[in-house]
């Protein structure tokens, strides 16, 4: 596919080069359980098959970790690991795959004494060992609080760029230059700006480009176009995901959706006249991944958007994650989130939280605030 890139770096995961004028590679993540591995295993290959050129897959503790080296000996795909707070983790994932993604507002919350740079210098170390690359994955909902500190409140980009840069500058100050870097938002225009402004000071950087938590096709693939269509035609991103809520046997659409998205995009069928409106009702979730605790989550976000379709010309961002252990964060600047346990969905209002419902109680639930915060922004007649 002629579509010119930014000069960046070439970083090298296992069969695919990413980066210096390389096609764009296309990745997606496993959202089966780590640990069983008959369907990973599946999973991943369905998405290899369908054109992946990195499947990723979380792993959050020795079981996960013994999980995937039976997933490595079953498939071909080049995978990447997902690393949440324990970053010792990555011992003993990296002889089995070809890159590492650690999150710097996820090096935070373990270890608290010890400063990010050995962290850091601890993940570099064994990405060298193992031959593997490392994506800095920056996500606008578990920024380092350090940088948050810094901007003010309203200012979301800053710090993921501040976070960004500074983890670049002590990567190749290391002298380890095998990296990409992702910045990711649920909202297109604040990924737009947010790669194009890293763009402009390290040109040479590949990008993994994402909307995060886009949420249910064919809104989700709009979002993610939107985004990819301002960037991708300007020579920015080397790398691409299309996160979508899907049920596991649709998972490798997200594979197609990025393929047609490039192919459109090479041939000029753009469609960025289109403006994705945030003034009206913005639905978003997660792609959903190993750490869903209750399947009931896909299907939960489908009823969110059949059942808020009355308030659809409302102004107003309603977010539904499938885990706690980033669904609390992730929803935080939603005007209403849900986030989903094993058996029980958390509301929340902004930042606060009103309650767990069960999966048979929450809609109800969330329409009663819903209309309560309807009610409260209508200008009295
Ligand atoms: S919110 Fe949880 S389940 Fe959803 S993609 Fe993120 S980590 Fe996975």
């Amino acid at each position: 596919m002629d579509l010119p890139r930014n000069p960046t770096r070439a970083v090298k995961v296992g069969s695919v080069i990413i980066g210096d004028g390389n096609p764009i590679v296309v990745q997606s993540m496993c959202a089966t359980h780590t640990q069983d591995t008959t369907a990973t295993s599946a999973q991943a290959n369905a998405l290899h098959e369908a054109g992946a050129g990195i499947v990723r897959i979380a792993v959050d503790n020795r079981k996960d970790a013994a999980a995937l080296a039976i997933i490595r000996s079953e498939t071909d795909a080049n995978l990447s690991v997902d690393l949440q707070e324990n970053y010792r983790m990555a011992a003993l994932v990296a002889p089995l795959v070809q890159k590492i993604r650690y999150n710097p507002g996820h090096l935070y919350h373990h270890e608290r004494e010890k400063p990010w740079q050995d962290k850091v210098r601890y993940l570099v170390d064994i990405a060298g060992q193992h031959d593997c690359a490392i994506r800095v994955g920056v996500n606008a909902g578990s920024v380092d609080p350090d940088k948050k500190d810094q901007f003010p409140a309203e200012d979301s980009i800053s710090p993921m760029l501040a976070s960004a840069m500074e983890h670049c500058e002590y990567l190749d100050r290391l002298g380890f230059t095998r990296y990409v870097v992702s910045l990711k938002d649920s909202d297109p225009a604040k990924v737009i700006e947010a790669n194009r402004r890293f763009a402009a000071q390290r040109p040479d950087i590949p990008l993994h480009l994402g909307v995060t938590e886009a949420g249910l096709p064919p809104q989700g693939i709009i979002k993610t176009r939107i985004a990819f269509e301002q960037l991708i035609s300007q020579g920015i991103g080397d790398t691409i995901r299309v996160s979508l809520t899907l049920p596991n046997d649709r998972k490798p659409e997200e594979i197609s959706a990025g393929n047609e998205i490039l192919a459109d995009i090479a041939a000029g069928r753009v469609r960025s006249v289109v403006t994705y409106d945030l003034d009206h009702l913005n639905i978003i979730s997660c792609p959903s991944c190993s750490r869903v605790e209750n399947e009931a989550f896909i299907e939960l976000a489908e009823e969110v958007r059949e059942m808020t379709r009355y308030a659809r010309d409302f102004p107003a961002t309603i977010a539904v994650m499938g885990c706690r252990v980033n669904g609390p964060g992730e929803t935080d600047d939603a005007d209403l989130g849900l986030w989903c346990g094993p058996r029980a969905v958390t509301l929340k209002k902004g930042t606060e939280t009103l309650g767990r419902y069960g999966y048979d109680e929450i809609l109800p639930r969330l329409k009663e605030e819903l209309d309560r915060l309807m009610a409260d922004q209508t200008p009295p007649a």
